[in-house]
């Protein structure tokens, strides 16, 4: 199980720019937007984002939406001052990010498995998924939050332990 998994983590996905891609509005809190992403290019993955009236135009002119990924979002509202502890869904949110960056399967296996949980509850939103150079399937995800996007690879549950990484993510949450 320590195979390490070679490089889903080089895929770099775009965060949300703070103007319209069309009109230049800023996007401030509240504000509904929709976001493109574009693959298979020498660049990799590029993201457009724009406002609601931009959207309209762009999506009647410019855009086929077969060979593109879209959604709708929204900016969420500004931050409010730190809370105490962190509750259980933020622990799992910060586990998730730090298995996704070690290489090793069981860290892999942890991070989809949070991933898919976290999805669930709808903190994270399933954007888009895409195969990377070694044919392997990346998840992305945004944070419902702060619009993060998190790429996860996607494991097959059928393949691995499920109930010992349920039993041992329990325990870490419960740290
Ligand atoms: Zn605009």
């Amino acid at each position: 199980m320590n195979m390490p998994l070679n490089n889903a983590l080089q895929i770099i996905i775009p965060t949300r720019g703070d103007l319209c891609a069309k009109g230049e509005e800023l996007f401030i809190p509240g504000m509904e937007y929709y976001s493109v992403l574009c693959k298979g290019d020498e660049k990799g993955i590029t993201r457009q984002d724009f406002c609601l009236n931009c959207w309209e135009l762009f999506a009647r002119h410019d855009f086929t939406k077969s060979s593109q990924t879209y959604w709708k979002s929204k900016v969420p509202p500004k931050k409010k001052a730190p809370a105490a502890p962190l509750h259980r869904n933020e622990k799992a949110l910060e586990l998730l990010k730090a298995s996704v960056a070690c290489d090793q399967m069981e860290d892999q296996a942890e991070a989809f498995v949070l991933a898919v949980y976290l999805a669930r509850k709808k903190l994270l939103y399933l954007r888009d998924e895409v195969l990377d150079e070694s044919g392997k399937r990346i998840q992305f995800y945004e944070v419902a939050a702060t619009e993060e996007m998190i790429g996860v690879p996607k494991i097959d549950l059928s393949a691995i332990p499920i109930d010992k990484i349920q039993s041992n993510l329990a325990k870490k949450l419960n740290t």
